[in-house]
């Protein structure tokens, strides 16, 4: 006997009326994109749950990828057989012995087709016997059982499901529109966008860099922490955008106090552009308050000031502790932490205004004309897209 089946459950998706039919096709969309280089199995969709119908493949590793996928609760391994007693028991014999370190077990059965003759409590207790008097080492346990062995008796058959296993719940990546998230080398941009994610929201990202202020082993290192978003969604696109005349001319025509504030907002003008070039409805950064010069309420007020787009900030309550604390656990922090050059920290002022004035900055930016540079920088934006089923040669080649 064998596994025939993942069963893949969701949590609030379930629960919400209308959008639910959007959120699960999109959540069988983003399983099959993850799984479409496997041949044979199938991605079923029910009423209130999916399968994945293994057709001999081997469950582990498929396990594995589709933890990491959005909208996903739990996960279990099941199998399917006849409504007939004598194969449900041959079945929950063999799931109980497959499973590894487990002492004690419970079974719970749910019966929906009427038509089975034995009542659910009676079942558990008929399974119950049987599992024990076929097994040497185990013993009931009904309060904290190692395994919960679930029997459920439906009309198109029974499925007998091994342990839960964990997955990263959320809601699907693309059911919650799209947003640009400005993403940089550090520890929090990666982390704003995989909460923004974890809410259904697909991701594409701008960077800014400047060469030869920053290297390309800077622009290597958004890569590859794009890269490690993909695990969460789908492909990421993002819009590189070569900001050295603009950061340039900044540098130079603005008060130094000032020049952080009047770059800031020369991203978000930048963003929003390419924001609404590719029809995205909101922008997303990795701020928190109080971390930096850039990140008071007053220097938020001014460089909000260029935007009417809405702006998510994930991060904006959260300690750095805890950002750190999430970035170790979706992998990017080792990748933010090696040593290169954002380009902001190149060419950050001494001392940038921690309380910059919006008048002072309208004033400052008003006496110089930035149109030209914004639109030439914006005509040489390049597009990457990080695929998320790339091969390393691949992902190398984008270089
Ligand atoms: P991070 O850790 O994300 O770099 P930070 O703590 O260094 O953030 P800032 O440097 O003030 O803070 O940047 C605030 C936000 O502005 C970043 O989280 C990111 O969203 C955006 N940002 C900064 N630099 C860049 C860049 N080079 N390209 C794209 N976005 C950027
Ligand atoms: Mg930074």
């Amino acid at each position: 006997m064998n596994y025939e089946y993942i069963l893949i459950r969701y949590g609030e998706i379930a629960l919400k009326g209308k959008n639910r039919k959007i959120f699960t096709q999109k959540l069988q969309e983003n399983v099959q994109n993850k799984v479409k280089d496997i041949p044979d199995i199938k991605v079923k969709r029910q009423r209130d749950r999916m399968y994945i119908l293994l057709n001999g493949q081997d469950p582990e590793p498929i396990i594995e990828r589709c933890r990491t996928i959005f909208g996903i609760h739990s996960l279990s391994k099941a199998i399917k057989v006849n409504n007939e007693e004598e194969q449900i028991k041959k079945a929950a014999l063999f799931a109980l012995q497959e499973a590894e370190g487990v002492k004690t077990f419970k079974v719970t059965t749910k019966r929906t087709d009427k038509d089975f003759p034995v009542r659910s409590q009676q079942f558990n207790q008929v399974l119950g016997g049987y599992l024990l008097k076929n097994t040497e080492g185990y013993t009931v346990d009904v309060h904290q059982p190692d395994m919960e062995l679930r029997v459920e008796i439906r009309q198109d058959g029974t499925y007998i499901t091994s342990q839960k296993i964990q997955a990263a719940g959320g809601l699907p990546v693309g059911s919650s529109g799209k947003t640009l998230l400005l993403l940089s080398g550090g520890i929090d941009s990666p982390v704003a966008g995989y909460l923004t994610m974890k809410r259904g929201v697909q991701v594409e990202a701008v960077h800014f860099h400047s060469p030869p202020f920053t290297s390309e082993r800077a622009k290597q290192k958004v890569f590859d922490l794009a890269r490690q978003l993909t695990k969460y969604g789908h492909s990421i696109r993002i819009h590189v955008v070569p900001f050295t005349k603009l950061q340039q001319k900044v540098h130079q025509a603005i008060p130094h106090g000032y020049s952080m504030t009047v770059m800031r907002r020369m991203m978000m003008r930048i963003s929003e552009q390419i924001a609404s070039k590719e029809g995205i409805l909101s922008l997303t950064t990795g701020e928190s308050l109080g971390q930096v010069a850039s990140q008071t309420m007053e220097s938020m007020h001014a460089i909000n000031e260029v935007t009417n787009y809405p702006v998510l900030r994930p991060l904006i309550a959260m300690d750095k502790e805890d950002i750190i604390d999430v970035s170790q656990k979706i992998d990017t922090y080792d990748i933010s932490i090696r040593p290169y050059e954002d380009c902001c920290t190149v060419f950050v002022p001494d001392a940038p205004k921690t309380m910059p004035r919006k008048e002072k900055v309208n004033q400052f930016e008003q006496a110089e004309d930035f149109g030209d540079l914004l639109a030439e920088t914006l005509e040489n934006v390049e597009v990457v897209t990080i695929d998320s089923q790339a091969k390393e040669e691949e992902f190398d080649a984008l270089l």
